[in-house]
């Protein structure tokens, strides 16, 4: 990470100076999480790109991560999201949407949304074609999110493997839409629970197949506060980190 001369990029006060101070702390220590895991796997750390999720955070922090060098940032809920980004507007920043997505959310989403991660059916795939053709808008990066947990019913979103296929040809030919590549989180039940690196590794192998029919669908979205060093072992290109850099989420109301 670059240490920027910064211009006091908060109006807040001393306590805007604070978060600052703890919020590129953070992300020193991540990154250098990050580059002793591509040391490990002899991978390049260029290879990689830091998604920060900034879900449940406000405004502020966006602002104060992109003054730190965050280029990328992620959210998982629309009612959150869309007021921050509209905010945040002026900003170089790259905006991935990661959570599970409604197709009556899909307008809003386009309003803001660089990529979504989260594909998982052919509905939202031809939602989210349908309302991009009606904007301006560039096209829209989409990612398959994969469910790894073997079993559909416990699936926290996500497409089954089987199902990966005819969903990456849906987006490859949907006009607006682009295939960047594939997500999962780790698995919290079935047979990769427990094992970030098996789930990870077959995610990869999903991929790998993947790229024959798609070659460009070259992104491997995994790894998350707790198992980015297995994502980065096992190939990921887009680690999404929030806890480690922004603190621990109050929860939910
Ligand atoms: C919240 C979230 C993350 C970040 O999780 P942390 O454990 O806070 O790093 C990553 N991916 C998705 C899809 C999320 O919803």
């Amino acid at each position: 990470m670059t240490e920027l001369p910064l211009p006091d990029p908060t109006p807040s006060g001393p306590s805007g100076q604070a978060r600052l101070d703890a919020l590129r702390s953070n992300l020193t220590v991540v990154e250098q999480r990050i580059a002793a895991a591509c040391a490990a796997a002899g991978r390049s750390r260029d290879d990689i790109t830091l998604v920060v999720v900034t879900k449940t955070y406000p405004a502020s922090d966006t602002r104060l991560l992109s003054a730190l060098g965050v280029t990328d940032v992620a959210e998982n809920r629309d009612q959150d999201a869309a007021p921050k980004a509209a905010e945040c507007r002026d900003l170089p920043l790259l905006w991935h949407f990661v959570g599970q997505l409604q197709t009556n959310k899909v307008r809003s989403v386009l309003k803001y949304a660089d990529r979504v991660h989260s594909i998982d059916r052919l509905r939202l795939v031809s939602a989210l074609s349908n309302e991009v053709l009606k904007t301006e808008r560039p096209v829209l990066g989409c990612l398959v999110q994969v469910a790894l947990e073997g079993d559909p019913v416990a699936t926290r979103g996500g497409a089954v493997p089987d199902d990966v296929p005819a969903l990456a040809d849906a987006l490859a030919s949907a006009p607006g839409l682009r295939l960047d590549g594939v997500m999962a989180v780790a698995p919290l039940s079935g047979p990769y629970a427990g094992d970030p690196r098996r789930a990870f590794d077959r995610l990869v192998e999903i991929s790998s197949l993947l790229r024959r029919a798609h070659p460009a669908a070259t992104m491997v979205s995994a790894g998350m506060s707790g198992d980015l060093e297995e994502a980065v072992a096992a190939g990921a290109t887009h680690v999404r980190v929030g806890t480690a850099v922004l603190g621990v989420r109050p929860p939910l109301g």
